[in-house]
């Protein structure tokens, strides 16, 4: 009997006809549709929703000032104007471990330009595509959640936390 059976979730990725075909199928044979809310299920599910460290707003551009090309912020991300509790005051010695940080910072970094819409931008999106064409591998980028780190940041973040000299900087896997 339907009412004793043991019941599963079935996930099925249907169109709203096949939706509309389902419930009639169960509405006929005088079955409970359950409908399990999943979360594919909620529009344009961004996989920056899972960050803890996002969170949904904008922060405007200063029109003001001047943008820099390669973050495309006004001012420039990396500029002392967008200080950080995080920020380092000082460039520390120079050693192995400082890679795993720089790492950290350039996380936090993304969220900084999340919040900037400049993930966003086409001339960023531009940028990315020719980026990965010349570099597939994207062996020679720092990339965090798959964008690019402008320059700026990768200098800024690089000089804050420098590698020992005999040891090279190579871009995203050892960063
Ligand atoms: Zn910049």
């Amino acid at each position: 009997m339907e009412g004793t059976e043991n019941k599963s979730i079935l996930a099925i990725e249907v169109t709203e006809t096949q939706r509309e075909t389902i419930r009639h199928l169960f509405a006929h044979n005088e079955w409970e549709l359950n409908e399990v809310p999943i979360r594919e299920n909620e529009a344009q599910v961004q996989e920056n929703q899972n960050d803890e460290d996002v969170q949904d707003f904008v922060i405007n551009q200063n029109v003001e000032e001047e943008e820099c090309i390669y973050c495309l912020c006004r001012p420039c991300i990396s500029s002392e104007k967008n200080r950080q509790m995080w920020w380092l005051e000082d460039p520390v010695a120079p050693n192995r471990s400082n890679s795993q940080r720089r790492k950290d910072i350039y996380k936090r970094f993304w969220t900084m330009l999340f919040h900037r819409n400049v993930w966003r931008d086409p001339r960023y999106i531009e940028r990315k595509r020719n980026a990965l064409r010349q570099d597939p591998q994207r062996k020679n980028y720092i990339f965090h959640r798959r964008d690019l780190m402008p320059k700026c940041v990768v200098s800024k973040v690089r000089y804050w936390l420098p590698n020992l000299n005999e040891q090279p900087y190579m871009g995203h896997m050892w960063e």
